[in-house]
């Protein structure tokens, strides 16, 4: 798997350096690893669970709790046994915050920045306006299916692979109808994270590809706190993931990215990116799903670790 990864990250051209990559790492990997011994006959294996799930909530003493209206859901972390290691750096855990599926009435909305400054670009809510929906509904596809069920389902499998592969894993969404407004699951993932990547589907029906939404050119904007302490690792990660998709064979729309100004990057204070994985007439099968959850688990791996904060 290391190689496969490596090669997908790095490109093609780079194989070589890939292979010295692989004979370090496999070095690396079997000199830290504790042989296990065959067991005697009257001993007792017990199997220990590889990962725990705890529940996690957001609390009025986290930063920008008090600016979320709908907060009272539950989000759940995957703490793995052992702690991930790439390359010498332990592994991010990772939020993966599957958009939308929360049933409220839309008339409540939020700051759309901290400061109270207005939008700089359009999008769900219009540029402009000082308070944007705490959280959208979401488009429906034309078999009626809608994209916060979609989110979901991509959401399960991400997070599938992700403990497969040994990754702490933070669930912002795992039902239907879960009570966190936009903010409340930036909090949260801010907390708890630290990296945070929103699945979403565009309202076009075109099947354009993917893309992410980048950080607008407005320097009000990128000076606004906490914005100025994470866009540009939050375009970095969006860069690196669409780049590894593109590697893997999937559409990308046009550069991959689109600057917008949502309220998920205006809060953030990790590396974030909200990802549209196509649109209305985009393929969303469980086995279509199920291939792009694959993708993306690899694509996070190529998380350049070196230029992210450390993690602890
Ligand atoms: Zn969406």
């Amino acid at each position: 798997m290391w190689w496969n990864y490596s090669v997908i990250c790095l490109g093609k051209t780079k194989s070589i350096l890939v292979s010295i990559m692989l004979v370090i790492a496999l070095l690396f990997t079997s000199c830290g690893k504790t042989v296990s011994k065959a067991p005697e006959d009257n001993v007792v294996i017990v199997e220990v669970p590889k990962y725990e799930k705890i529940p996690v909530t957001i609390s009025d003493d986290m930063e920008f709790a008090e600016y979320s209206a709908i907060k009272t859901g539950t989000a759940y972390l995957y703490k793995q046994s052992e702690r991930k290691v790439i390359l010498g750096r332990f592994a991010p855990v990772v939020a993966i915050n599957a958009g939308h599926g929360t049933d409220i009435d839309l008339s409540i909305k939020t700051l759309s920045h901290p400061d109270g400054s207005p939008k700089v670009t359009g999008g769900t809510t219009k540029e402009g306006e000082v308070y944007s929906y705490a959280v959208s509904r979401g488009m429906t596809f034309p078999n009626g299916v809608k994209e916060a069920e979609v989110t979901l389902l991509l959401a399960l499998y991400l997070r599938d692979e992700l403990l497969d592969m040994g990754y702490d894993v933070l669930m912002i969404r795992e039902d239907i109808d879960t009570k966190l407004d936009n903010i409340a699951r930036t909090v949260i993932a801010n907390n708890y994270a630290n990296i945070h990547i929103s699945l979403h589907y565009d309202s076009t029906d075109t099947d354009k590809g993917i893309f992410y939404c980048s950080t607008p050119s407005s320097k009000k904007y990128r000076k606004m706190y906490p914005v100025n302490q994470t866009y540009e690792l939050n375009d970095l990660l969006g860069d690196t993931i669409v780049a590894a998709l593109a590697t893997q064979g999937e559409k990308i729309c046009g550069q991959g990215k689109l600057p917008m100004d949502l309220t998920q990057m205006s809060y953030t204070k990790i590396p974030s990116i909200d990802l549209e994985l196509g649109d209305r007439a985009s393929v969303h099968t469980p086995d279509r799903l199920k291939e792009l959850a694959s993708h993306l688990a690899t694509a996070i791996y190529c998380i350049p670790l070196e230029s992210f904060p450390e993690v602890k």
